[in-house]
């Protein structure tokens, strides 16, 4: 038995060596030549195959995405100030007391622009998508609401151990950072959006 992964669906399976009438066990693909790639002990040229399945997002551009979008949500946050004025996030009762409002705001707007962001069709926040990035599942795959909201939650973690989960994104094999290996997602080049 060897373990395998399905080039159509990204699913690992074992098999005996397949045969071009073996068909993958998730979507039904015939696993002819070609269409499978080995997980375990695989040769040097499967290795070669593999890192091209995807392109990772490195450290230094996710960072220069998250740099993007922490600009772009405190524009937003500026913006309502001026429309509804600073007592929105300030109280009347002294200076630095802030409001119910602005601490849900600070709360649920970074949530709620990341997760739907990176949910949708687009895949991808303002940031990501000018550093032509995407957020998938393990095999290259739009990820859901939930899913995006956990990897989202999951940043706390990376945060809190010194931001050495936000790090791990420039050490680990696929680019992961913490809160990716957390949520089973991947942040790849968006020129994989397509296929
Ligand atoms: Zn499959």
């Amino acid at each position: 038995m060897i373990e395998i992964r399905c080039l159509k669906c990204g699913t690992n399976q074992e098999v005996e060596p397949p045969q071009p009438n073996d068909s993958c066990i998730n979507c039904g693909h015939n696993l002819s030549k070609g269409s499978w790639m080995r997980i375990s002990g695989y040769s040097k040229t499967e290795a070669i195959v593999e890192k091209l399945i995807f392109t990772y997002g490195g450290f230094w551009r996710r960072f220069a995405a998250y740099v993007l979008d922490s600009v772009l949500l405190q524009f937003v946050i500026y913006i309502l100030a001026l429309v509804f004025g600073f007592g929105f996030f300030l109280s009347e009762s002294g200076f630095g007391e802030l409001t119910a409002m602005w601490i849900i705001l600070s709360i649920l707007l970074p949530w709620i622009y990341f997760a739907a962001m990176e949910s949708s069709d687009t895949r991808a926040t303002v940031g990501k998508l000018a550093l032509g990035l995407i957020v998938s599942d393990l095999s290259g795959k739009q990820i859901s609401f939930g899913r995006a909201s956990g990897r989202y939650f999951g940043k706390i973690l990376s945060g809190i151990i010194l931001g050495i989960g936000f790090i791990m994104a420039g050490l680990t094999d696929k680019k992961q950072a913490l809160h990716d290996i957390i949520s089973d997602c991947l942040v790849i080049d968006s020129k994989h959006k397509n296929e």
